[in-house]
């Protein structure tokens, strides 16, 4: 199993101007990190151009989404290329906010990761159930979304995929899941891929946990050996909670 803890940082809409991006991006670049995290920073598009070049291996940036066709007449669409000539190196896609407010079905995600992984970018394929209390909601909800978003995912490009487990429930409500909980979800994704591609490519996923996560939470779900790190949401835009999660374990 891969050992090495990932924090990913997605702004959301939350920083809206290029002052708060600087600053944020400002504080981040000289937090201090354990030996073995590397923290990705997501912000809005807009802002992707702030994020200095240079090649780090303790710092990447991502986008919060992509368009999957290359180029053409696609008004308002953001290409697998401009993000690669923005530096950008991971993608979030099939976010539940996304999934909710820009009616982005299954077959939609499916593209995008298809596209995505195929261009070499590295995938954050965001999975979860809406209710905490329906007992069927992972192996049912979580499976399938899972198999749907992997169709015609060639093997080889299982390696530059993480899968965040996130709770719909869970996301910007203040209520985290258990790490329990979370740890038994990531063992069930682990589980499906593993069917679809053998046990070593499920044992090798990097599986991520997201949903309210901040600084007095983050060691508790960044120290269980089957999650392979975090997506954090809101507490990502606020130095103090960052900076509290970056020195959580
Ligand atoms: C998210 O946006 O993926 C997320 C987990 O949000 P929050 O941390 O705010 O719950």
């Amino acid at each position: 199993m891969n050992t090495k803890k990932f924090i990913i940082a997605n702004w959301k809409a939350y920083i809206t101007a290029q002052k708060q991006a600087k600053d944020m991006l400002a504080t981040v670049v000289k937090a201090k990190l354990s030996k073995g995290a590397e923290v990705v920073v997501c912000p809005p598009f807009p802002f992707l151009s702030l994020f200095p070049k240079t090649k780090s291996s303790i710092f990447s940036l991502g986008a919060q989404d992509v368009f999957w066709e290359s180029e053409g007449a696609y008004t308002g669409a953001v290409t697998l290329a401009m993000l690669r000539d923005f530096g950008v190196s991971h993608v979030i896609i099939g976010h539940s906010e996304r999934r909710h407010f820009a009616m982005e079905s299954d077959e939609v995600v499916n593209r995008k990761v298809r596209a995505a992984l195929q261009a070499g970018l590295r995938v954050i394929l965001c999975v979860g159930e809406k209710e905490r209390e329906d007992s069927r909601a992972i192996p049912e909800i979580v499976g399938a979304q899972v198999k749907s978003a992997l169709a015609d995912v060639p093997a080889p490009h299982m390696k530059n995929l993480f899968i965040a487990y996130e709770p719909i429930w869970a996301i910007g409500t203040g209520v985290a899941d258990t790490p329990n909980d979370a740890l038994s979800a990531s063992l069930y994704i682990r589980k499906v891929v593993g069917d679809l591609y053998g046990n070593k490519i499920g044992m090798a996923l990097k599986v991520l946990y997201g949903g309210s996560v901040d600084a007095k939470n983050a060691a508790l779900f960044m120290n269980q050996s089957g999650i392979n790190g975090v997506l954090v949401g809101k507490a990502s835009t606020d130095k103090k909670e960052f900076l509290g999660i970056l020195d959580s374990f």
